[in-house]
């Protein structure tokens, strides 16, 4: 005789998305929006910058040798991809904003447990608690 099917889905449903305080919800936005602040002082800091290196290629090349010159346009490279990841971590502190006003954020993708909110202050990407960050890395 075969079981019945229900028993396979029957007490999921007891188990209720765990929630959040409206504490610690304002506790994650303040993180976030700190951590937001302090990316974008940091992208207008590199941004200057590369508008110095830029000016001292114009203004000194003539006397610099081939090998300043390399130096000069690798610095400002460097500069321009390090504005670039910041950048995109704004991106996706902004992100984590939007998803923390719909409310779905700071769930772990794995098991669906809150990650705490000192994670989320710490990696405002994170997408998984501790636990499961540490099992996806052991693979
Ligand atoms: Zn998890």
């Amino acid at each position: 005789m075969a079981k019945p099917a229900e028993t396979r889905t029957a007490g999921r449903k007891a188990l209720a998305k765990p929630s959040r305080s409206a504490a610690e919800t304002e506790k994650i936005r303040a993180a976030l929006a700190a951590r937001r602040d302090e990316l974008r002082a940091e992208y207008d800091q590199t941004l200057s910058e590369i508008t110095e290196l830029q000016r001292d290629r114009l203004t000194d090349s003539a006397g610099d040798d081939q090998a300043d010159t390399g130096t000069k346009t690798f610095e400002r490279e460097q500069e321009i991809s390090l504005a670039n990841s910041i950048l995109e971590r704004i991106t996706q502190v902004e992100r984590a904003l939007e998803r923390l006003d719909k409310g779905s954020y700071g769930w772990c993708e794995r098991c669906g447990n809150p990650i705490p909110v000192e994670r989320l202050a710490a990696f405002p990407s994170a997408t998984l608690c501790v636990t499961c960050k540490q099992l996806e890395e052991r693979r």
